[in-house]
């Protein structure tokens, strides 16, 4: 088990600065998804992060807190999210999934 990146819809869908998907150093990790906020009645989408691809490094967490203020992102250990994003790639636990890519914390 590990860390990875676990962004709150609730407060990204409020601010769309999409700062931290320039800062991450894992390509397509951070991702941002227009419809993902919308989706659930938010004003804007919002960033999500590829679990499988997420090194831990919290970087990301970094620029939410510090540098856009939003305190979005948390680090937290990959069986504790409630759904994840995960790829084909990735199994643990109940959580397998087949979707390539799919949407991070939904309830
Ligand atoms: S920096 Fe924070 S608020 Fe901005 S897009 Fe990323 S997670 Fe959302
Ligand atoms: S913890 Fe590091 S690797 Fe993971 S999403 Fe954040 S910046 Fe990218």
């Amino acid at each position: 088990m590990y860390l990875v990146a676990d962004i709150s819809v609730e407060i990204c869908a409020s601010k769309s600065c999409k700062l931290c998907t320039q800062y991450c150093p894992e390509a397509n990790t951070i991702l941002y998804s227009d419809e993902m906020g919308k989706d659930r009645g938010f004003k804007y989408g919002s960033a999500y992060v590829a679990v499988d691809r997420c090194k831990g490094c919290a970087q990301c967490v970094w620029v939410c807190d510090n540098m856009a203020k939003n305190n979005a992102i948390k680090m937290i250990m990959i069986d504790q999210l409630p759904v994840a994003a995960l790829t084909d790639n990735i199994t643990y636990g109940e959580k397998s999934t087949t979707a390539t890519l799919v949407s991070p914390v939904v309830g």
